[in-house]
């Protein structure tokens, strides 16, 4: 299948002021060069603790905040030079759905005039044409016409999720991010919503770049799985392949750490040692190294290069330098 997206190298490091009464300037490196692709119709993972830069990641290749450099190429157009006319056009195939649907949805705007919204911004169609449009996108997500006059706080957290795919569907996206689309919901409302994407992916065909922190969820919804820590790529390639036999010592940690699913099964479960390490003065060499069991003296000096060490699978850890 043909590539959609294209990531190289993306960058991007945040400026924040901290401390009081004395304030310092300190510079945060959220992303330190990712590079990862994504093909028609396949669904993406991207996992990690809280803080290792993959909500920015999904935020800074859609533009929503300007990465500091590197290329995103949509269908090999290049995404982030694209001038004014071109990256309107081109946004409409890239939409993004949030974890907190109540935050992202304007209180005072209808479901109609939210799902609108988008339509008239990108000067589509004429007012029967968005009407049309509106009403087969709810029919989509499972919600119903009587939603076009009602306000986001008279629907329950699914359904207010459920707007919010729709709203990423108004413009006929080939590609969405979503980022910890269920994180916010019950368990019973995770596997409703999990579903409604798994039928969007299947029948539309849509692309996704799925960030979450559940590996559970990613395993059940992505076909290859990229993992993040401290803002860098340490594993990557087929989801089954990654939590089955991960080769970088924190994929394990973190698939070890993870809930099992089955409560019966007698799985003793490794604990994750340490803390996240902070992006604001990451650990020399690897970033791992001081949470890591087989730490050696070239870990502490030496960053491991992200290297391709079978078909399709890249590791960056200096206990796989030789396996290429
Ligand atoms: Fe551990 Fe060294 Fe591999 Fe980093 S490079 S994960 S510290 S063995
Ligand atoms: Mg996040």
């Amino acid at each position: 299948t043909a590539t959609l997206l294209e990531v190289t190298d993306l960058h991007k490091t945040f400026t924040v002021r901290r401390g009081f009464p004395r304030t310092e300037t300190v510079h945060v490196k959220a992303l330190a060069g990712i590079s990862f692709s994504i093909s028609e119709g396949e669904a993406f993972g991207l996992v990690g603790e809280s803080g290792c830069g993959k909500s920015t990641a999904g935020r800074a290749l859609l533009r929503l905040i300007e990465p500091d450099g590197g290329e995103v190429l949509y269908r090999g157009e290049n995404f982030l030079t694209a001038p004014g006319q071109r990256l309107r056009q081109l946004r409409q195939k890239l939409q993004i759905v949030f974890q907190d649907p109540f935050a992202s949805l304007n209180p005072r705007r209808t479901v109609g005039q939210t799902l609108a919204e988008p339509m008239q911004v990108h000067k589509l169609g004429s007012r029967e044409a968005i009407e049309a449009r509106v009403a087969a996108v709810l029919d989509e997500v499972g919600l119903p016409r009587t939603a076009i006059e009602k306000y986001p706080h008279e629907f329950s957290g699914g359904q207010r999720q459920r707007i919010g795919i729709a709203r990423a569907l108004v413009l006929e996206p080939e590609l969405i991010v979503a980022d910890e689309p269920v994180s916010a919901l019950d368990v019973s409302i995770q596997a409703q919503i999990l579903l409604l994407l798994d039928g969007l992916k299947v029948r539309r065909g849509l692309s996704f770049l799925f960030i979450s922190h559940d590996l559970g969820v990613v395993r059940h919804f992505c076909k290859r799985v990229a993992v993040m820590y401290l803002g860098r790529i340490v594993e990557d390639g087929p989801t089954e392949q990654i939590f089955d036999e991960p080769l970088h010592p924190y994929t394990r940690a973190l698939r070890d750490a993870s809930p099992v699913p089955d409560p019966r099964a007698k799985v003793t479960m490794a604990r994750l040692e340490g803390e996240v390490a902070s992006a604001i003065n990451p650990p020399t060499g690897c970033h791992f190294h001081p949470r890591c069991p087989h730490a050696m003296d070239r870990c502490r000096v030496e960053y491991p290069k992200l290297r391709a060490v079978a078909p399709g699978r890249r590791v960056a850890c200096h206990l796989h330098d030789q396996a290429a």
